[in-house]
């Protein structure tokens, strides 16, 4: 896997600002600025959008969870440190790129690794069953000799993908303080990366405002200053 340069705070600026342009669920995805982002496999998707969105954050992940028994919402915090070392393999691009091949049953199945282009498939599918079922047919690309009933084969290829993939599904369990039920829960990295770096716009907004009025600056003088400098100029602004 390559992970290429942060972005700078004005290719930043420039990206949020086409990106709202397009659907919601697609944006947290341009922010690699890759145009193969969603041919993906989906864990590669979520190590460089949490590479990315470091920076933004503090390297904390966190987000808002229902609680599945009680009105309770539940506050999930992670460190993007601990999430990337959950899947020290990611680096290795022998895991992640290609076909792989998995012997079930007798079977020679020939399979790849789900992108994020087969998730947004999966999810027009229907329910969660059919949903899994999608994703099988998406990424078994062959079966020597074929399988009488592929659904069968569905929990080894589930588990084979995740250990080539760690990071292809983030899961939490969280334990509610209020009625102790316990919720499992699916990080959508997308979407946080998306709400990290539109929060991180927005308050650079605010700054080139604050600058710009203060001092007549442009935004692109403003934003050619750097945190640093412009941090200082920003404590002399009454
Ligand atoms: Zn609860």
């Amino acid at each position: 896997m390559t992970v290429g340069p942060p972005l700078t705070e004005v290719e930043l600026v420039h990206t949020w600002d086409s990106a709202l342009g397009r659907p919601g669920p697609g944006r947290g995805l341009l922010l690699l600025g890759r145009a193969d982002a969603d041919r993906l496999p989906v864990g590669e998707v979520t190590a460089l959008l949490l590479a990315a969105a470091a920076g933004w954050t503090g390297g904390r992940v966190a987000a808002t969870v229902d609680c599945r028994v009680c009105p309770e919402h539940l506050e999930v915090t992670l460190t993007v440190a601990d999430l990337l070392a959950a899947a020290p393999e990611r680096t290795d691009p022998d895991r992640t790129a290609g076909p792989f091949t998995l012997t079930w049953r007798g079977h020679l199945l020939t399979l790849r690794l789900p992108t994020t282009a087969d998730l947004a498939g999966a999810a027009r599918a229907g329910d969660a069953a059919a949903a899994e079922r999608w994703l099988f047919d998406a990424c078994l690309l062959d079966a020597d000799p074929p399988l009488a009933d592929p659904s069968a084969a569905l929990p080894a290829v589930s588990a084979a993908m995740a250990d080539r993939d760690p990071l292809g599904v983030v899961a939490v369990s969280l334990t509610c303080p209020s009625c102790g039920g316990t919720t499992e829960a699916l990080l959508d990295v997308p979407a946080w990366a998306w709400q990290a770096a539109d929060a991180r716009v927005r308050r650079l907004l605010d700054e080139v405002h604050r600058l710009a009025r203060a001092y007549g600056w442009s935004e692109a003088e403003v934003l050619a200053l750097g945190p640093h400098r412009r941090a200082a100029y920003l404590e002399r602004v009454p």
